[in-house]
């Protein structure tokens, strides 16, 4: 069984590619399963429902892409299994907000990712003025294990992927680094083998391959995910994926539909 769980398309504004691009992709690449799971809109950064139209889409635009996701599934059902989610942020005190949000729309999965802590985005190369890596680094465990306790979410997304630009100070497993890894799996939450880190400049997936050890540790399992952003991702280096889960010692991936978890053999 093999299954790409992290996609995205047009709407975000830094994808390529329509939504039925991305399940043609998935058929092509052989998958049985496809994941639609495109970037939530943004809520935290004043009233704007489209503050930011490069990194995710407008607050008005949610309505139509569950709706468009929904008729797409239906198109290619008996084709290939479809399931429909969403990438969500996670901001530190939104539990509420994010846990009413996706209760509203009949979603298979909702994968929770820190992007944001406060204003400052961590895919930025810059720290935010007055903070060491150190600080943000205890922040961003902090705020990923609130988001694992929210109960808004299914997955947690690139685990670590803070490392993007060199803002993890520290790549060993530190008591904070476990406790998160812990708190995941006693939530009852999945990570996912995020294999997008391979394309970027830090060269390694998400977790990387001793956090993934620990999260198989602790029972965490895991779902497979290309993070697309073009539909000529989808699956990318999954073979390199699953030599690694198997490696770990990882025999299953997680598939969700209506947010209820099966577990299925990989490969
Ligand atoms: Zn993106
Ligand atoms: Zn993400």
């Amino acid at each position: 069984m093999l299954a790409d769980y992290h996609t995205h398309h047009y709407r975000c504004g830094h994808a390529e590619g329509t939504l039925a691009d991305y399940v043609e992709a998935a058929i092509a690449a052989g998958l049985d399963e496809i994941g639609l799971s495109d970037h939530s809109p943004i809520y935290h950064l004043g009233n704007n429902p489209h503050p930011r139209p490069s990194t995710a889409m407008s607050q008005h635009e949610l309505p139509n892409y569950v709706r468009e996701m929904l008729d797409v599934r239906e198109r290619y059902a008996g084709r290939i299994t479809v399931r429909i989610g969403v990438e969500s942020d996670y901001i530190l005190g939104w539990d509420e907000h994010y846990r009413n949000l996706w209760r509203t729309y009949p979603l298979d999965y909702v994968i929770g990712s820190v992007h944001w802590l406060g204003s400052w985005n961590i895919f930025d190369h810059r720290l935010p003025a007055d903070r060491s890596a150190d600080d943000v680094y205890d922040e961003y465990l902090r705020t990923t294990q609130a988001a694992a306790r929210s109960g808004a979410y299914d997955i947690i997304g690139h685990l670590d992927c803070l490392k993007t630009r060199g803002h993890i100070p520290d790549l060993s497993i530190t008591p904070l680094l476990e406790e998160t890894v812990r708190v995941i799996g006693e939530c009852g939450l999945v990570v996912e083998l995020n294999t997008s880190g391979w394309r970027k400049s830090c060269a390694d997936c998400y977790p990387r391959a001793e956090l993934l050890a620990l999260c198989h540790h602790y029972g965490v399992p895991v779902t497979l995910s290309s993070d697309a952003h073009n539909p000529t991702q989808v699956a990318y280096a999954f073979d390199r994926a699953i030599a690694l889960l198997k490696e770990i010692g990882y025999r299953e991936i997680a598939t969700f539909e209506r947010r209820k978890r099966r577990m299925v053999s990989l490969g």
